[in-house]
């Protein structure tokens, strides 16, 4: 469910999101409408509000969300429902909102331990208001996700191990590490930024380590969960289930067809239709792939066998060639990526499809 609303607009930031709040109460309705068209009372068991930013809503209209969902849709065995947030608009009347609708679990931005970073990017929140944030989140909920990207521009030796440490302090369950890329038509391209790779890769480095021995593991390649913690709902991207997107620039994958909304705010009150995309077998494969191989579990091979080809006959020479350098391994029926392999993830993929 996409709420494309942020108090500000970040330097890096490429979704479609905006500071004016003037067509919200459309929008909602919009979405109601949009859920409405949904046949036959699917079953869900995750719900997942992000943005934008859902915790600026005008109070009461997540709610109303919520509500048609539950028309809509068979929510009797939902086990996670996670609403995005950011630290400067957590109050205790949003926090009431979710417990009341039944959310499990929020997802409060960080992007960095250091002010000077969160300045240079534009954020409209510092560390100290994450801290306040985080401390209000737990008197209502335990499960809690956060995220940092690396490669900033400010960033300092530090401020990363000053990240972990303020995670575990806060008691942070799940973390999401992203690796800044410098998207087009943003305020940070304009300025002339530019990712050193090799650092950013260093810091990557250096998050693994850090978060491994605080007791977090990588299961995804840019996700981390203390006591299993895990993502069930973006799990469920990574592994090919199907999910419904609703609200501008949403996609939606049903029975190997992806949906995808336009990505105007405007167009998409105004009715504009989804855009359905059929994908082929050699596209339902490679994607299978690329996105099993992003994951600690890896490819189950013997399934991916059952639906196109065993890659241990069929990619003999290049398993063999990524098992010699320790990249990958096979093990159990699985197909993973190593720790080092993690780092070469896209030349491993593209070895394989
Ligand atoms: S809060 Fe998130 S969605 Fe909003 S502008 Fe910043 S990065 Fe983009």
């Amino acid at each position: 469910m996409h709420f494309p609303y942020c108090r500000s607009k970040c330097a890096y930031c490429a979704f479609t999101s905006s500071p004016d709040f003037s067509t919200q109460s459309k929008y909602i309705e919009r979405l109601k409408t949009e859920i409405a068209q949904t046949s036959n009372k699917p079953k869900i068991n995750t719900i997942y509000f992000g943005g934008g930013t859902p915790s600026v809503m005008e109070r009461g209209y997540l709610a109303q969300i919520k509500q048609a969902i539950d028309r809509y849709f068979d929510t009797s065995e939902v086990v996670e429902f996670t609403v995005e947030c950011n630290p400067d608009s957590v109050d205790e009347e949003f926090l009431r909102e979710c417990k009341d609708m039944g959310v499990t679990r929020i997802s409060v931005g960080l992007q960095s331990a250091s002010d000077e970073c969160l300045k240079a990017i534009g954020r409209a929140h510092d560390v100290s208001k994450f801290i306040s944030a985080v401390k209000s989140i737990r008197k209502y909920f335990d499960n809690i996700s956060s995220d940092i990207i690396l490669g900033l521009p400010n960033e300092k030796e530090g401020d990363i191990e000053k990240a972990v440490e303020l995670f575990c302090e806060l008691g942070i369950t799940h973390i999401s590490s992203y690796a800044l890329t410098v998207e087009e038509g943003t305020p940070l391209k304009a300025s002339g930024y530019t990712v050193d790779d090799d650092a950013q890769a260093d810091a990557y480095e250096r998050v693994v380590k850090l978060l491994k021995q605080k007791g977090y593991e990588r299961y995804e390649v840019s996700n981390f969960a203390r006591d299993n913690k895990i993502s069930l709902h973006n799990y469920k991207y990574w592994t090919g289930a199907n999910y419904y997107g609703f609200g501008v620039s949403a996609h939606s994958l049903v029975d190997g067809v992806r949906y995808a909304n336009i990505d105007s705010v405007t167009g998409y009150i105004e009715g504009a239709k989804k855009t359905a995309i059929a994908l082929t077998d050699e596209d339902k494969k490679e994607e299978k792939i690329m996105l099993a191989m992003r994951t600690a579990r890896g490819l189950d091979l013997n399934d991916f066998a059952s639906s196109w080809e065993d890659l241990r006959e069929q990619k003999k020479e290049q398993l063999d060639k990524l098992c010699a350098l320790k990249v990958v391994e096979i093990k159990d029926g699985f197909l993973r990526a190593t720790d080092e392999g993690f780092y070469l993830l896209s030349a491993i993929i593209t070895e394989l499809i």
